[in-house]
């Protein structure tokens, strides 16, 4: 693993979340030419279209579209991702070594149980990756801030607390987004590309909240500060 540090790390947990719920937001930082990377906590596999093979390939094509050099997989078990303390000190070693200052998350609500469990899991390894006197590797480290994307298999948008423009953005998005194609276009038939254009109409809704084209949303826990108010769109 890379050991120089990381200004964001975002937490997703399955190959293609990070991209559906924050895609925009990524190629932004990056190309502002922050730190960021991505931590995926399963495969993603087994799925009806997929094999291993075929997503570590969707998932370094999407990586390559989004401009993204850092992405990591921590290998826990996709469908039966559980909150366990093994679990949270595999997560909490990363933070560790990574140092992020901003922590994206998933949202905390979800019909997915891999989704609510990896929400859990990035929460809590916040806190546990600051202890001291343990095993764990490397220093103790708390991120200073914890931001919730939604990848969320509920059609809802709760809490949002405020939406990054993503109207440039959004194009590549869309490219790395289309590079799962086990996911999102194979044997669809006429659903091919469905969830891509629910992301669009989404994005599309939460752009024209802020007078925007494109926009996705974050929900927050702890009140957050602007550098300055230049940056309000
Ligand atoms: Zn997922």
């Amino acid at each position: 693993m890379a050991k120089q540090p990381v200004e964001y790390l975002v937490v997703a947990p399955h190959p293609d979340d990070a991209e559906l719920g924050m895609g925009g937001t990524i190629v932004n930082l990056l190309a502002a030419g922050k730190r960021l990377a991505v931590l995926d906590l399963t495969s993603g596999e087994p799925t009806p279209f997929g094999t291993p093979a075929k997503r570590r390939l969707e998932t370094a094509a999407a990586s390559a579209a989004l401009g993204l050099t850092l992405r990591l997989n921590l290998g826990l078990p996709n469908r039966t991702l559980e909150v366990t303390l093994a679990a949270r000190v595999k997560v909490a070693e990363v933070y560790r070594t990574l140092r992020p200052r901003v922590l994206f998350i998933p949202y905390w609500r979800d019909a997915h149980p891999d989704h609510l469990a990896a929400s859990r899991l990035a929460t809590e390894a916040r806190f546990h990756a600051k202890l001291t006197k343990t095993r764990m590797k490397g220093e103790p480290h708390y991120a200073e801030r914890v931001i919730y994307y939604y990848c969320t298999h509920l059609r809802t948008h709760d809490d949002v607390a405020f939406v990054v423009d993503v109207s440039e953005e959004f194009p590549t998005k869309v490219r790395a987004m289309e590079c799962y194609k086990s996911q999102f276009f194979e044997h669809r038939g006429d659903g091919a590309g469905a969830v891509l254009r629910y992301v669009a109409d989404a994005n599309r809704f939460w752009g024209q909240q802020i007078n925007r084209s494109y926009g996705e949303p974050f929900a927050v826990q702890e009140t957050l500060g602007l550098a300055t108010p230049k940056c309000i769109v």
